[in-house]
């Protein structure tokens, strides 16, 4: 009951790439960067453990971000033509590369990454793929025209990959789809529709992670602008739980989402978002088992799983291994209540 997750990513340590950024370089390359990688994901493997969380990821230590990570083993996509791009919606410009033939897999993308995280843990094991609609929010078109009919040909692919991994024992595979929050109509008419795609015939449970983005400035100020109470959930929430995912991952903690939209949830398992990855302050034990106490008034403990907002890549490596532990701690100290 109460079982514990993270996100996604954590903190690369700052032998390996630079710290506290996004798209950080790698410090290391040739063989020593892969065995870097290696050795910074059984650091997490092991502080994971350590800390309590009961379903554990490798921290997303194997990828420079969650979307290109995947698609730089990704053909039709041309590297060398880098466009700006207004993403999120304009949120912020990233040179992103450019869709100019259909797209195909070269080859399993992240299969060698999770055999040696399986390997190394006995524990629950999470993965993360960027969502399809995400993906065609960070890469530009030349080739499909409709974003619709790119994200049906990336959920193809993302569902070769994500068969792989699961084959390989992989218990979670969750799709991240920041976007999701931000092209609702879209989501109702074709985003649930390519994650079906994705997950279809998987073994293994399904995920979606929805949140308000990583703690990062542009971010920050435009949770400013979204007023005194966001909504953004409820709109796509009735489909969401209509739809075939078993487990969706939300931000909660420090966050303005009213928690009784997570009624609208009822028939999935919900990872309840109990870290703020925005700030750097580390939380208590009490505090998190208070956003627990408050989701549990709209999800029954059973489907509750106590999680982090969002991934803490940004985030410096000790305060990431701080509110871990205060994840685990919280959600003890409301196993403990409930008895
Ligand atoms: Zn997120």
């Amino acid at each position: 009951m109460l079982e514990t997750t993270i996100a996604g990513s954590l903190p690369k340590p700052e032998w390996l790439a630079e710290p506290e950024k996004l798209w950080a370089q790698w410090r290391l390359e040739g063989a020593s960067l892969e065995y870097g990688k290696r050795d910074a994901a059984l650091m997490w493997l092991k502080q994971q453990e350590d800390a309590g969380i009961d379903i554990v990821s490798n921290g997303e230590q194997f990828r420079q971000h969650f979307v290109h990570g995947f698609l730089q083993q990704v053909s039709g996509i041309d590297w060398n033509i880098m466009t700006p791009m207004g993403i999120r919606d304009n949120r912020y410009v990233v040179d992103v590369p450019t869709v100019t033939a259909a797209v195909s897999r070269k080859g399993p993308v992240h299969s060698s990454e999770v055999r040696f995280t399986r390997a190394h843990t006995k524990r629950l094991l999470k993965f993360t793929l960027p969502g399809p609609m995400t993906i065609c929010d960070t890469i530009a078109d030349n080739y499909y025209g409709r974003r619709s009919d790119m994200a049906m040909a990336f959920a193809e692919i993302l569902n070769q990959e994500a068969a792989e991994i699961a084959a390989l024992g992989v218990n979670v595979i969750q799709f991240d789809e920041p976007a999701f929050n931000v092209f609702r109509d879209d989501v109702k008419d074709w985003g649930i529709e390519a994650l079906h795609r994705a997950i279809a015939g998987l073994p293994c449970k399904t995920a979606v992670h929805i949140c308000y983005g990583y703690g990062i400035e542009e971010n920050v100020k435009w949770k400013k602008t979204l007023g005194s109470e966001w909504r953004q959930y409820e709109e796509i929430f009735p489909a969401i739980n209509r739809s075939r995912i078993d487990q969706v991952s939300l931000e909660c903690a420090n966050s303005k989402v009213p928690m009784s939209l997570l009624r609208l949830l009822r028939d999935k398992e919900v990872m309840v978002g109990a870290i703020d990855v925005a700030s750097h302050t580390v939380e208590t034990s009490e505090q998190v088992a208070a956003t627990i106490k408050q989701a549990l008034q709209y999800v029954d403990a059973a489907r509750l799983f106590p999680c982090t907002n969002c991934g803490m890549a940004p985030l410096p490596r000790d305060v990431a291994v701080g509110k871990i532990r205060a994840l685990s701690g919280g959600a003890n100290l409301v196993r403990r209540s409930l008895g």
